[in-house]
């Protein structure tokens, strides 16, 4: 059954047993997992990170960003976690994962180098920049 809502929890270690309807989020580990909000009973493991996911808390509710996306599994869901409401998103077609699996690995690739240089070059600029306009930050 899909679920519409999500519950923080604060761990350090991810219990044996996840239960549905939680976010565990460790900040020691600097990630959350969760059972996948279809129902499937798949684990999502979002790492945060500054190429990642990043993890909005205000003190009751949890948001994150970008949106999950499990192309791996069979559910293929897509959905985002906003102050702990799930929002069903369209399912993504084929060419849309591909094309957003390898700006990812860009993206990736780009950020660490550019920490690396500690120089920001043009290029650099115009990844980040296609970036912002893709995910319309
Ligand atoms: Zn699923």
């Amino acid at each position: 059954m899909k679920q519409r809502d999500l519950r923080p929890e604060f761990i350090e270690f991810v219990p044996p047993a996840l239960e549905e309807g939680v976010l565990y989020v460790s900040m020691s580990y600097a990630s959350a997992i969760h059972k996948c909000c279809c129902g499937c009973g798949e684990k999502v493991v979002t790492p945060l990170s500054p190429t990642d996911w990043k993890l909005t808390f205000d003190g009751e509710t949890i948001s994150l960003y970008p949106s999950i996306g499990n192309w791996d599994f069979r559910c293929q869901s897509h959905y985002w976690i906003r102050e702990n409401r799930i929002e069903w998103a369209p399912r993504w077609t084929e060419a849309q994962i591909r094309s957003a699996k390898s700006f990812d690995e860009s993206a990736k690739k780009n950020f660490y180098e550019r920490k690396k240089l500690s120089t920001e070059t043009p290029q650099h600029k115009g990844i980040w920049q296609a970036l912002k306009n893709w995910a319309g930050w």
